[in-house]
């Protein structure tokens, strides 16, 4: 049990990828918040970890109000005496060429995937600083934190983003040892990838077979999707990791695609 005691926040945690890392680390010994929009699935999520003799609750938080992430961290935090892990996942994808991309999915975009980054931040950060507890928070980037395709200005954008305000955090934190990192997956087949085959087949013209092969896949080495698995490993390691010796940095998890 490589995190017994601790106490976990995972954001956007009732599918995907957020749901893989919330049920490793509540199976290393974490508390864990399913955090999500979608609070019926969250519970369901949390249920089924209790099943299994893990500890976690589901919490409904729309990451982009303010007043929402501030009242569940502060919930959290005072059910369960602090925050040691906070992993800020939740996400969609609204795939558009740049002069046909309406500013309010823009809005939306930076809204879910930066505000919503920033205010968990903030939210938990009062707690791994007030309580000289230190911590750990993981930002889901994106291999798009460092490389770019056509079609997703908005998230290529947030994502790219991500990358500095884990490096502000990192810095700051440190005195307070905080650390925080950024995991930068390749193609990973969730919901929301599901729902870019169709979409993106459609705006290039191309089919969906052609999709996966050469836009999802064409830059990995082995032509192999990157999995929920692999991404909750590597939240695993990097939350249990002893030292700051790693901290600011961008993992990227994607079978060779975009080597740094
Ligand atoms: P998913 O659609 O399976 O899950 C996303 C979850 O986020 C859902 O449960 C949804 O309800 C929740 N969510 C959406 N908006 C929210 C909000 N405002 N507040 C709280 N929760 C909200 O998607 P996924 O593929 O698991 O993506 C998770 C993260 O991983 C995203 O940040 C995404 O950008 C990133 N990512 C995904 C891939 C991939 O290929 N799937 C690759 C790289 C990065």
């Amino acid at each position: 049990m490589k995190l017994q005691g601790k106490t976990a926040v995972v954001t956007g945690a009732a599918s995907g990828i957020g749901k893989a890392i919330a049920e490793l680390l509540a199976s290393e010994g974490a508390t864990v918040a399913i955090a999500d929009l979608n609070e019926d699935a969250a519970n369901t999520v949390a249920h089924a970890i209790r099943a299994k003799g893990g500890h976690a609750i589901g919490l409904a938080m729309d990451v982009a109000d303010e007043t929402a992430v501030e009242r569940a961290i502060e919930s959290v935090a005072e059910r369960f005496g602090g925050i040691d892990i906070l992993v800020s996942n939740a996400g969609i994808q609204i795939v558009n060429p740049v002069h046909e991309y309406s500013f309010a999915d823009w809005k939306r975009m930076q809204a879910i995937h930066l505000d919503g980054a920033f205010l968990t931040t903030r939210a938990a950060l009062k707690h791994m600083y007030r309580d000289k507890r230190g911590g750990t928070i993981i930002y889901m980037g994106s291999v798009h934190s460092h490389e770019a395709s056509p079609l997703k200005c908005a998230y290529v954008t947030a994502k790219h983003g991500l990358l500095g305000l884990a490096r502000v955090v990192a810095k700051e934190g440190g005195e307070h040892n905080v650390r925080s990192h950024v995991i930068c997956p390749g193609f990973v087949r969730t919901p929301l990838v599901d729902k870019q085959i169709p979409e993106q087949a459609r705006e290039l013209g191309i089919s969906e077979e052609e999709v996966i092969r050469r836009v999802m896949l064409g830059g990995t080495v082995d032509g192999v999707f990157t999995t929920v698995d692999d991404v909750a490993q590597t939240a695993l390691f990097l939350c249990a990791y002893p030292s700051n010796a790693l901290t600011g940095q961008s993992f990227v998890v994607s079978h060779g695609w975009y080597m740094q």
